[in-house]
């Protein structure tokens, strides 16, 4: 078996050059620790919001966690090795998450039906409870947005040494990152399927969202100027991860652009958080909206079997602000969360530095061949 390891410093930076090994190829990784965010202001704050978040999620997994809605996955979504082989690593809410044992991918192993699941995010409250401040919007846009367009920017210019034509945004959701791009003056489109999404866009950044299917509509962008195409917190959400990557490949093979992903990381502090408060979750491993929990091998497995090397990672989260959650929740205990939130982002700028981070983004470049190995 082909090994897969990292070199990495003994000194960890919060940005330095690793060298990554997978199936026998040799990768220069820039990888960055960390991103600084004033987490309280762009999420809510009190026991009394998050037992209300917990008491939603709970309603919601009852409502949609039917056996008329669910399907049993029965491969893996990245190798496609049969799941009789994978073993149950947590259950949340009650619904088991399993472990692929080629692969190390993280699935949810009966999850909503591809249909169900669109009707959900089409559905879901998420756009009207988080985002209808104008306050939070621009935090949002500033705090999150702005901070990922910057990395976008200096990566491609590392590797490209200019800024890209136009960006593609899949599963631009309320359009906060096409807005951030425009207002950069950079070309930027974003794709959405949920309404809700696409409204909240046109009201508030006055950008209209294409309503198309990635999987299904990509074939109209691959003679396109796209030479960036990026899914921020998307493919865990998608029966097909690996499809559309390999759609991202066709959009992006001929210019030799590059895909940005962004997705919640299995081998995480908060992981291990979530395992001790199983019926307390709501973000993270979201048993309704998150299906798929990539570790670091299987996104960039899945990067390399669609013609994309790896060329940049970022490791930051909300671990952390998921300790005081879960905590100050269960003994139901507002002072533990005073103290402790003066020190979120010290903690986990630590936790960063470890590698222990909730969320990682990653960037690949178009190979002129994909290899289909996995
Ligand atoms: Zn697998």
């Amino acid at each position: 078996m082909m090994q897969n390891f990292r070199q990495i410093p003994l000194v960890a930076h919060s940005c330095q050059m690793e060298k990554w090994f997978l199936a026998g190829n040799e990768y220069k990784v820039q990888v960055t620790h960390g991103k600084p965010i004033d987490i309280l202001t762009v999420k809510k704050n009190t026991i009394e919001d998050f037992a209300h978040s917990v008491h939603k999620k709970k309603e919601s997994v009852k409502l949609w966690l039917n056996t008329e809605n669910l399907e049993k996955v029965e491969l893996c979504p990245l190798c496609k090795t049969g799941t009789d082989s994978a073993s149950e690593v947590v259950k949340i809410h009650g619904q088991p998450y399993y472990q692929c044992t080629k692969c190390s991918h993280c699935f949810l192993l009966r999850r909503l039906s591809k249909n169900k699941l669109e009707e959900y995010f089409k559905h879901d409250e998420y756009y009207r409870a988080t985002y209808t401040d104008n306050k939070i919007i621009q935090a949002r846009v500033n705090q999150v947005s702005v901070p990922k367009l910057e990395w976008v920017l200096k990566e491609f210019g590392r590797i490209y040494h200019r800024r890209p034509e136009a960006i593609l945004d899949v599963g631009a959701g309320a359009g906060h990152f096409v807005y951030a791009c425009r207002k950069r003056g950079i070309s930027a489109d974003g794709i959405e399927i949920s309404q809700q999404g696409i409204e909240f866009c046109r009201n508030n950044f006055g950008i209209e969202l294409m309503n198309k299917d990635f999987l299904s509509d990509s074939g109209e962008f691959n003679d396109s100027d796209y030479d960036v195409v990026t899914f921020w917190g998307v493919l865990e959400c998608v029966p097909y991860p690996q499809e559309m990557i390999k759609a991202a490949y066709r959009v992006l093979s001929k210019k030799k652009g590059m895909v940005i992903v962004e997705v919640p990381r299995w081998n995480s502090f908060s992981t291990a958080i979530q395992k001790t408060f199983p019926d307390s979750v709501v973000r993270h491993l979201d048993p309704i909206g998150h299906i798929q929990i990539f570790t670091d091998f299987s996104l960039s497995g899945c990067f390399r079997k669609n013609g994309f090397d790896i060329v940049a990672a970022w490791y930051f989260g909300m671990d952390i602000y998921e300790l005081v959650s879960q905590t100050s929740f269960a003994l139901q205990n507002n002072e533990t969360r005073e103290i402790l939130k003066r020190v979120i982002n010290s903690l986990q700028e630590q936790l960063d530095a470890g590698k222990l981070s909730d969320e990682m983004i990653f960037a690949g470049v178009a190979k002129s061949q994909a290899n289909e190995t996995f």
